[in-house]
């Protein structure tokens, strides 16, 4: 099969259209869950024109003048009193404006005169007063579907009074790593083996993704043994990730263990560095990635292709935090035919600084990244202080 531009392979993967169902959960386990509905408001917000300082509500017109008080409103309380000419009633932060009040005092700018009245000491500057409704109509909409949900969210929802939410469920995604050289983490390699890295990382990025993993081991490099664990994650999940067995190399048995399987393959090969393997393919049960073996390829290649698919199963735009910083120093390449993803750290002043990286299977260069950046075919050399846009990893 013939090796395709990224473009290409991002355009092939997004334009597979499955989706999620939608599910009703309380508001408080929505966090990092995709909205699949429209949050409104049920009430004015603020409900009634509300004091934003302690003071004195009175009459603007009367603030030349000593004002008599009324009574003290805490928040909480509705006003007993209509505040007139020459009055005031003293008011805490959050509480009602009574009737007949047009502004707010701050204490601070009064003084008690010893008749019990009080006077207006500073200038005004502004009337104190958040308008009912000034934030949010009754009826509104205060959240959008689609939108990934954050702590703020969470706050809109509780003070709209939204306990129970419409969110996409979970894509369900398994993660599968082959390879005879690979032991579990918790055992020590033999002499040619080495610990299985790709499958911890991968959980940690699909549940960072918002999506739910179940793991299901190490496939030796065996047609047969591959076979049934694929078939068996297939029947199992809406995606899944295989990570090795993708290269030329006489064990790389992974493309044609998906044909067996039912996989129609609709690439192999992507001009891209690091992840240039990447396999990608169709099952009417499920939709299957067969990533690099290298824990950076792999890395790299779940979040430029499959994060952005996990986003739009659950009916959510894919829109990664990037910005435009300046090189710290000149980066160049030697062979330009890939489209490279560079890790880089931003520096302490805003500059753009690549990672030391010796190649896809220098997983130990990963932690010190804050982004990556792209650098497209053709192109050799990122000059110092040449803008470049870091996706943020
Ligand atoms: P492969 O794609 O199977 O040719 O593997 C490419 C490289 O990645 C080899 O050096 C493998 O040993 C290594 N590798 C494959 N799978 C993993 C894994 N799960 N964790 C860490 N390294 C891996
Ligand atoms: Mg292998």
């Amino acid at each position: 099969m013939e090796m395709i531009s990224f473009g290409q392979a991002f355009d092939i993967v997004m334009s597979t259209g499955f989706r999620t169902g939608t599910e009703a959960i309380s508001y408080t386990d929505s966090l990092n869950r995709i909205l699949a509905g429209d949050v409104t408001s049920d009430m004015d917000m603020p409900p009634f024109n509300k004091s934003s300082v302690d003071g004195f509500a009175c009459r603007k017109a009367d603030l030349g003048s000593d004002l008599e008080i009324l009574e003290t409103i805490p928040a909480g309380v509705w006003p007993a009193r209509t505040v007139d000419k020459g009055q005031c009633s003293r008011i805490m932060t959050g509480a009602p404006v009574p009737d007949g009040a047009d502004c707010v005092i701050m204490v601070e700018e009064t003084e008690m005169l010893s008749s019990g009245k009080i006077r207006f000491k500073g200038s005004f500057k502004k009337e104190n007063i958040a308008k009912k409704g000034e934030d949010v109509r009754n009826g509104e909409v205060v959240l959008r579907t689609g939108k990934k949900i954050r702590p703020q969210d969470i706050a809109v929802m509780a003070s709209v009074g939204h306990v129970s939410i419409t969110v996409s469920k979970m894509p369900v995604v398994a993660v599968i790593s082959s390879g005879s050289e690979l032991v579990e983490p918790d055992k020590i390699p033999g002499i040619s083996q080495i610990r299985n890295s790709n499958a911890s990382q991968l959980m940690a990025q699909v549940a960072r993704a918002g999506a739910s993993g179940k793991y299901y081991g190490i496939a030796a490099d065996d047609e047969t043994q591959t076979l049934s664990i694929v078939e068996k994650a297939i029947s199992e999940n809406d995606m899944v990730l295989i990570t090795g067995g993708v290269s030329m190399g006489d064990f790389d048995f992974v493309p044609s263990v998906l044909e067996h399987a039912g996989v129609k393959i609709l690439f192999t090969r992507i001009a891209v560095q690091p992840g240039k393997p990447t396999t990608f393919g169709l099952h009417p049960r499920s939709v299957i990635f067969g990533l690099p073996g290298n824990p950076v390829s792999s890395f790299i290649q779940f979040e430029l292709l499959v994060r952005p698919l996990l986003s739009k199963m659950m009916g959510s735009e894919w829109s990664p935090l990037s910005i435009n910083l300046p090189m710290n120093e000149k980066f160049t390449r030697r062979f330009a035919e890939r489209l490279a993803f560079i890790p880089v750290t931003i520096t302490g002043d805003g500059h753009v600084s690549p990672v030391e990286y010796h190649g896809s299977a220098h997983i130990s260069a990963l932690p010190e990244a804050d982004g990556i950046i792209a650098m497209p075919v053709g192109k050799q050399i990122f000059e110092k202080g040449e803008i470049v846009s870091v996706r943020q990893i």
